[in-house]
């Protein structure tokens, strides 16, 4: 029998060695493959988790009949931090986006994506350093949708012509772009947040305001209140049209940009490109109660189970994830690490290489990041 006391100390003892409890998500495609790397070097960092392994998308479409269990969101609000690999979205028909339907489980309102350029990647765009903060909650993404022909989506036209005047066509589809003041203004405070604590100068507010003046007029409005609270950090708008054209002229203009929901997702793509591709684009998905950190990549099926995909992306989330669980110094250290390995240039996978012959796969990118982090 063991006694009270001896039961505390051993509890003491085990919460000494596994400091972080950590749901792991490897994902479809090659998920799987790039979630294994980046578990490898964060091991490497030293830090002490206890990963808690959950399976979301097709895999478990197949063993449990659905694409988000209830054990994955479950193990999530419980442990607060999660590692996550991409999941297929099938288009148009199957199962509607995981990744939608977690982060408005978890209300993870803020996707936080750094775009930087590290010395040895082939790009013109060199010093290029901005963050994107993409509300993650409305806008068009918020999956109220109405289809041609339904009685509801006529009952919806006809409410249009009565209320505006606006003849629509009968055989439309209509999706909803919602911007609320609620939403609008804490992402702003984050993007705010963010550039306080990260010694960030300014915040760029992307909108369409001059043509959807009263959804991202709403959203352009309160940024410009929010930013009243904040004096210490430049504020100013643009136009999403516009920005486009500035960051592949001007990169270097910009600092942290918060967007509404659809915009982040073609800015943070386009950005992914500017950096140097997908595979060293990280992210995070982070609400009050909760974080995700993944990369901004999808599961590149066409490369699943080759061990090809480039891990760095994912490792860069990882990143993301000890600066968010506290723990600097191992952050700086691995993300030392990779910066090495890339400006090396030996050791990296095709999508950073322009010569085949010399690439190494997924798992020959972790071995190298982990010998430097011994070395
Ligand atoms: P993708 O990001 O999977 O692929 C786009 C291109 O980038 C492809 O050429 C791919 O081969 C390449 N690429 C992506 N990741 C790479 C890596 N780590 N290393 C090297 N090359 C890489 O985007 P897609 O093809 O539009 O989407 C495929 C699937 O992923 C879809 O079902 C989509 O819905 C899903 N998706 C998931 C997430 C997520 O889980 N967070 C994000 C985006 C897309």
């Amino acid at each position: 029998m063991v006694s009270a006391d001896e039961w505390e100390r051993t509890k003491v003892r085990v919460m000494a060695i596994v400091k972080h409890r950590v749901s792991f998500i490897p994902g479809d495609g090659i998920g799987p493959e790039v979630a294994e790397a980046t578990r490898r070097v964060l091991e490497a960092t030293g830090v002490k988790f206890q990963w808690d392994t959950v399976i979301v998308g097709k895999q478990a479409q197949d063993e449990l009949g659905t694409p988000l269990p209830d054990q994955a969101l479950q193990s999530i609000r419980k442990n607060k931090v999660a590692l996550k690999g991409p999941v297929t979205t099938p288009i148009g028909t199957g199962f509607r986006s995981v990744n939608v339907a977690l982060r408005q489980a978890l209300d993870l309102y803020a996707c936080l994506r750094p775009y930087k350029v590290y010395p040895g990647i082939s790009t013109p765009f060199q010093g290029m350093d901005i963050v994107v903060v993409r509300e993650n909650t409305e806008d068009l993404y918020a999956g109220i949708e109405f289809a041609k022909g339904a009685s509801e989506t006529k009952k919806l036209l006809d409410f249009v012509v009565d209320t505006t005047g606006t003849k629509l066509s009968r055989d439309s589809a209509v999706s909803l772009k919602v911007i609320s003041q609620t939403g609008s203004r804490r992402i702003v405070r984050f993007a705010f947040e963010y550039a306080r604590r990260n010694g960030r100068r300014k915040v760029t507010a992307v909108h369409k305001a001059n043509i959807l003046k009263l959804s991202d007029g709403l959203f352009l409005d309160t940024a410009r209140e929010v930013a009243k609270e904040y004096d210490d950090i430049e504020f100013n708008d643009m136009l999403v049209d516009a920005i486009c054209m500035e960051l592949v002229r001007k990169p270097r203009l910009f600092d942290v940009l918060v967007l509404p929901n659809l915009y982040g997702d073609i800015i943070s793509d386009l950005c992914a490109g500017l950096v140097g591709g997908m595979g060293v684009a990280p992210g995070a998905n982070i609400g009050d109660e909760a974080a995700i950190f993944e990369p901004t990549h999808g599961s590149a099926p066409k490369y699943a189970g080759q061990n090809k995909a480039n891990p760095m992306a994912m490792m860069l989330s990882g990143v993301m994830m000890l600066r968010h669980l506290g723990e600097k110094d191992s952050a700086d250290m691995l993300e030392d690490a990779i910066a090495e390995v890339i400006a090396e240039g030996k050791n990296v996978t095709y999508d950073l290489k322009l010569d085949p012959a010399t690439v190494v796969g997924t798992s020959q990118v972790a071995d190298a990041v982990i010998a430097k982090l011994k070395g």
